[in-house]
This record gives C-alpha cells, sequence and structure tokens, in this order.
C-alpha cells in the first residue's frame, strides 16, 4: 500500500457526518425523505449539462444518486477508472470500508482497513483520466483533508486494471 492511502486511511471527511445525518426536511422543500441521495455527491463531480442552466451560471454538483451512490449501494460497476477513482473517494468519505476493499485489486489489496477519526476531506480534484489499453488506466487526482488543523494534500497517480468486466484500484505514485 502507498503512503497515499496510508495518508488517506487518516482521514476523515466531516462531510460524512453532515451526509448521513442532515435532517429531514432541510434543503428539501418540495419531496422530504429524498435529501439523501439529492444530496451532492462527496466527490464534487460536476453535472455536464445542467437540467436548467442556472440563473447564475454556477456549476451544479451531480447528485449522489446521480454519480457515486449506485456504485457504493446497488453495486453497479463503475463504467471507467475515473468514475471508479472518484466513487473509492466517496467511499473513503462515507467511510465504506467494504466498497474500498471489493474495489481493490486483490494482489495489492490490505486485510482490512481503518479509518482514524479527527480528520476532515475537503475535495477532490481529478487532474487526468488516461487509458492506457482496454484494461488499464490511470487517474491523477488531488485530495484535500484537514487533520488536527493541518492541511494535507495528497496528489497521487492511481492505477487501475479491468478484470472480469469490473474496474480495480492497484496502486499509485505520489507526486
Ligand atoms: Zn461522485
Amino acid at each position: 500500500m502507498g503512503l497515499a492511502f496510508r495518508l488517506a486511511l487518516i482521514c476523515k471527511n466531516q462531510h460524512h457526518e453532515q451526509f448521513l445525518d442532515a435532517p429531514e426536511g432541510r434543503a428539501t422543500r418540495k419531496r422530504p425523505g429524498l435529501e439523501r441521495m439529492s444530496a451532492a455527491c462527496p466527490c464534487g463531480r460536476i453535472a455536464a449539462h445542467p437540467a436548467k442552466p442556472a440563473k447564475a451560471a454556477q456549476p451544479q454538483p451531480l447528485p449522489f444518486s446521480a454519480c457515486c451512490g449506485p456504485y457504493l449501494n446497488e453495486k453497479i460497476p463503475a463504467p471507467n477508472a475515473e468514475a471508479l477513482m472518484r466513487s473509492r473517494y466517496s467511499a473513503f468519505v462515507l467511510e465504506r470500508a467494504d466498497y474500498l476493499l471489493a474495489t481493490w485489486h486483490a494482489s495489492t489489496r490490505p486485510a482490512t482497513l481503518d479509518f482514524a477519526p479527527g480528520a476532515k476531506w475537503l475535495g477532490l480534484d481529478v487532474r487526468s483520466h488516461c487509458l492506457l489499453d482496454a484494461d488499464h488506466a490511470e487517474v491523477e487526482f488531488v485530495a484535500r483533508c484537514r487533520e488536527g488543523g493541518r492541511a494535507t494534500r495528497l496528489h497521487e497517480r492511481s492505477r487501475f486494471v479491468r478484470a472480469s468486466g469490473r474496474w480495480f484500484y492497484v496502486d499509485g505514485d505520489q507526486f
């Protein structure tokens, strides 16, 4: 396991609590009960084609239900390495060790995962997604978190492999 993911393991995102514990009804005026799935995805992916152009022309984040949610909750395979990388970031935010282990290639997968408390994820920036061949890809990203009042920046190029139609995280190099 690379340093990056050891670093990542010590980070815990407060979005987790906000996301899971958001009171029903808050900011959900029309359709109560759907807030969790309609909340912005932790990975921060922006809608490519907003359904209705915002007056302020602000980019609209995709809801969890239209982004990483189906991969984490419905066992739908991520269609490409970037989607898998984003869903793994969301899984770190949501402390979904089961998903992280299930999407980690068996050759490099740790036996267990622990999420150390006290840190907060601040966001993900996917810098590039490079398909090397049909079954190998690299994704470069920067993830930021804060722990103990100190900001940490994780810049990694991760390697992914596709096996039996599913993408898996293998390992990565830090910058
Ligand atoms: Zn997402």
